[in-house]
């Protein structure tokens, strides 16, 4: 058994009922003070005070007790949003982005996303293998415990599903759990940039049918988006995804108001992701749909994006007055937002959209746990969820989300096993 006492802090995040946070459930983060867990196997099986959880719970030899004196205790960390598995370098083009070059821009002269493709396509399984693997033990190692990963730097079949299968081996490879999203409509590729339909035809007759004969994705994703794809091709590939027995994702309103929310909406997705040019209308259709919006500060720091500001702070405001659950990720990739730590996401998440320390910690537990349906498994600290667990030196999670970075996280704990503080990478 593992018994973590003592916790000057511990913040549940459990939600105030059964879905994820919204309302004035969202200002608190459930702070138990003199708290303490226990742990059988891969399970939490008991919260509460110190005391409390002695008296249920008498050490016995052989139990590893973790005095967490002066520390803080919270759920691992939940990455609703990555592209995580790439290959190739986008360094130099963030250099002409410091000389002035924008996204679009970028996009325009077939940088941006079409070097990752290029580049991704020529790389070998196991170079993908082994940057992912390295992406996710850096995430790990700020406090990640559970990340989503989407497909969409192959745009053929060979390489989507090749990108799929990495996927999968990284999910099977453990620790962290992963969840596996194809985003096959992430762009239209150059060999296809005059005959859009039949890419898209390409996708829904081809490589849908093979993830699903595979197994390889649990979600489809669409970059609903001018840079992407438009609401009725969205739709086209989102039906056929949903008769293949996958659930939805959307990539909506990032450049310009393009109607992916609405999309989001009537497919019931699980998550609606950056909604930067979301309108208050969009955003209610969310409330009835029951679906998360994902927000990206991240994104805005790495494309400098200060002019945003006022608005996606407007905007998380509409978000949480209209009682839609409100979500923050990294959206790690390797052009708008190579960031691993979702702490850092909560600091932006704090400056950028006036979210409190409290709004931010559950944004990247429990409603990201919930934009991934495993809210029910994770995201909080709670009798029956998976022990997935963080330990923080900081006297208060207030504290610890004041100080900007990554620096106080002293144990990451994953199914009830200690992935850090070992030295190295994930084994
Ligand atoms: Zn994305």
């Amino acid at each position: 058994m593992l018994i973590i006492t003592n916790a000057a802090e511990l913040a549940t995040c459990t939600s105030g009922y059964k879905g994820p946070k919204i309302g004035k459930d969202f200002r608190d983060c459930g702070i138990i003070k003199n708290g303490a867990l226990a742990v059988m196997g891969e399970k939490i099986v008991a919260v509460g005070s110190t005391e409390r959880i002695l008296r249920r719970f008498p050490p016995r030899r052989g139990d590893h007790i973790i005095d967490a004196s002066g520390k803080i205790v919270m759920p691992g960390f939940v990455d609703c949003h990555t592209h995580a598995v790439y290959a190739g370098s986008r360094a130099e083009e963030y250099r002409a982005k410091l000389g002035g070059v924008s996204y679009a821009d970028a996009h325009k002269k077939r940088g941006g996303i079409f070097l990752t493709v290029a580049a991704t396509r020529s790389a070998t399984v196991d170079t993908l293998y082994r940057s992912a693997r390295n992406t996710l033990s850096r995430m790990a190692a700020c406090g990640t415990t559970t990340v989503e990963i989407k497909s969409g730097y192959g745009l053929s079949t060979e390489s989507e599903l090749r990108i799929l299968r990495v996927i999968q081996e990284l999910a099977r490879s453990g620790p962290l759990d992963v969840a596996a999203t194809f985003l096959g409509a992430h762009t239209v590729p150059l060999e296809y940039e005059h005959d859009r339909a039949s890419y898209i035809r390409m996708v829904v007759n081809t490589m849908l049918p093979a993830i699903k004969k595979e197994g390889l994705a649990e979600y489809c994703d669409v970059f609903c988006d001018p840079l992407g794809f438009t609401p009725g091709e969205a739709r086209k590939i989102l039906t056929a995804a949903m008769r293949h027995g996958l659930r939805v994702r959307v990539h909506a309103e990032q450049t310009r108001r393009f109607g992916g929310m609405r999309v989001a909406a009537e497919f019931g997705a699980s998550s609606a992701d950056h909604c930067d040019f979301a309108r208050t209308g969009d955003i209610r259709l969310l409330r009835t749909a029951g679906t998360t919006a994902v927000l990206f500060p991240g994104v805005q720091l790495h494309l400098m994006e200060w002019e945003k500001r006022g608005r996606m702070r407007a905007r998380a405001e509409i978000i949480k007055k209209a009682g839609v659950p409100l979500a923050l990720a990294t959206d790690h990739n390797p052009g708008s937002s190579p960031i691993y730590s979702l702490k850092l996401i909560a600091d932006l998440g704090m400056r950028f959209f006036g979210l409190t320390y409290e709004e931010c910690l559950n944004a990247i537990t429990i409603n990201a746990a919930h934009a991934l349906d495993r809210g029910d498994m994770l995201g909080s600290l709670e009798a029956g969820k998976q022990a997935d667990i963080l330990i923080a030196d900081a006297p208060t999670i207030a504290e610890y989300l004041h100080a900007v970075g990554d620096g106080a996280l002293v144990y990451v704990i994953k199914k009830g096993r200690v992935l850090f503080p070992r030295r190295g990478a994930l084994r």
